[in-house]
């Protein structure tokens, strides 16, 4: 994934808006001058898009040289970066050592976006808008505290980077599926059911070329692309040390996939892993199937217990299709292929402006969102941004309850479906 670098001099918050970068709220780093931390990149997802935030914020310069110093680093954490996010601070202004950096960022010719922070009231604004004359293009008025202007930055951010590597598989060819789970859930063994005597319909009469790691297979009379295939067929050791190079492995499959099917051992006590993995292919804006695998070994004793351990481990996934099913005794195999299908359909679903308005419309008559602190926020009017997963921006008054925002999603979900599919909600409140 594309590299971000968050450069600027001490104590202008840098560590502060990463923190908002990478959906972190809790852990505010304090820009101190002196801290070191052993974590310098974060993986961040924004709109289904993943990238990493390199946060140069625990590097200390000494006083001296100081200027000089904050350049070195900037120079290396900049060469390094595909886009660079320049903080200054707005309270304080332009210094000398932020005229050292803007000498490297010039020289660099990495996309720049220039963020003015602290940004917090309506003289800050000006101030903010005053940072024009950098040179560094339009400067992005936030405050890292609280978050005011974040989602703007992470949408030009994304504006600013590379685009993904291309496809192996060019749009319009077979979907790109991955099968992912944890190891021993049956992954191999369902590939191979699925593949079945069809394993070598590869051809590129079609002009479609596959990745070497890649297969495609036949399912239903439907040609998929198995992405990573390699990987779930060669035995991969997951010793010590090895788990993160499967994870990552694992995160590069979702990322390439449009659909993926989580494989789970229905035999076995659901895991914190199960449920990260769930979480991955949400945060990365897939459609999600979960197949529950090993079904010929369970007992009733242990389903019921199943169905208790989804009620309270996967209720967040409700939106997901599910098959019980055995890549053993081939029990419910036949059932993925139309899974497969829903799960793409409701990835795709587009909603016209018109339609999701006059639901919103009526949504906000029935279910006002409750007063808080004498006021009332209200959704003026949203608008489908994208598809694939679905992404609405709903324009509104205030900020929103996430509770309230919880509701709307699932009622645009009974209005519209998206069945196998995430979706994401962007508020946009007016200021
Ligand atoms: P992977 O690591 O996820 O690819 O898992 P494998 O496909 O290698 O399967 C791990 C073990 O579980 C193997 O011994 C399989 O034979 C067994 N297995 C896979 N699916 C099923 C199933 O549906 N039922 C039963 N009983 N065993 C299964």
């Amino acid at each position: 994934p594309p590299v971000v670098a968050v450069v600027g001099r001490p104590n202008v918050g840098k560590s502060t808006l990463v923190n908002r970068l990478i959906g972190r709220r809790a852990a505010v780093v304090q820009d101190t001058p002196g801290v070191t931390r052993d974590r310098v990149s974060y993986d961040a997802i924004w709109n289904g898009r993943q990238f990493v935030v390199v946060d140069t914020g625990g590097w200390a310069p000494d006083a001296q040289g100081m200027a000089a110093q904050i350049a070195e680093q900037a120079e290396l954490a900049i060469g390094a970066a595909d886009a660079v996010v320049f903080v200054v601070d707005t309270n304080v202004g332009i210094l000398d050592d932020d005229e050292a950096v803007v000498r490297v960022l010039r020289r660099s010719k990495k996309p720049v976006l220039l963020v003015a922070n602290k940004v917090d009231d309506q003289r800050a604004e000006a101030e903010a808008a005053a940072m024009w004359n950098l040179g560094l293009g339009e400067p992005h008025p936030v405050s890292a505290l609280t978050g005011r202007g974040s989602g703007d930055l992470l949408d030009a951010i994304l504006d600013i980077l590379p685009e993904a590597p291309k496809e192996a598989v060019a749009e319009g060819g077979p979907r790109r599926v991955a099968i992912v789970g944890k190891p021993n859930v049956g992954k191999s063994s369902l590939l191979n059911k699925l593949a079945g005597g069809n394993r070598s319909v590869v051809d590129n009469a079609s002009g479609t070329t596959v990745d070497p790691v890649d297969e495609l297979v036949e399912v239903d009379g439907t040609l998929y692309n198995f992405i990573d295939t390699a990987g779930i067929r060669r035995k991969v050791k997951e010793a010590q040390g090895h788990e993160y190079y499967a994870s990552l492995r694992t995160q590069g499959a979702i990322e390439r996939a449009e659909v993926c099917i989580a494989v789970i051992d229905a035999s076995e006590p659901l895991t914190e892993q199960d449920v990260r993995i769930l979480t991955n292919v949400e945060e990365s804006g897939r459609a999600l199937l979960i197949a529950f695998n090993k079904w010929d070994l369970t007992d009733e004793e242990r389903r019921r217990y199943l169905t208790r351990e989804v009620e309270r481990d996967l209720v967040q996934f409700g939106w997901a299709g599910a098959v019980n099913m055995s890549a053993l005794t081939g029990r419910h195999v036949d059932r993925l292929g139309e899974a497969i299908e829903d799960a793409l359909q409701g990835w795709e679903t587009r909603v016209s402006t018109g339609k999701l308005n006059a639901f919103l419309g009526r949504l906000v008559a029935a279910h006002p969102h409750p007063v808080r602190g004498g006021k009332q926020s209200r959704i003026l009017f949203g608008t489908q941004a994208a598809s694939a997963p679905p992404t609405f921006i709903l324009f509104t008054t205030g900020k929103l309850d996430p509770s309230y925002v919880r509701f709307v999603e699932r009622r645009l979900r009974e209005e519209f479906g998206f069945h196998g599919s995430p979706i994401h909600l962007s508020i946009r409140p007016r200021e």
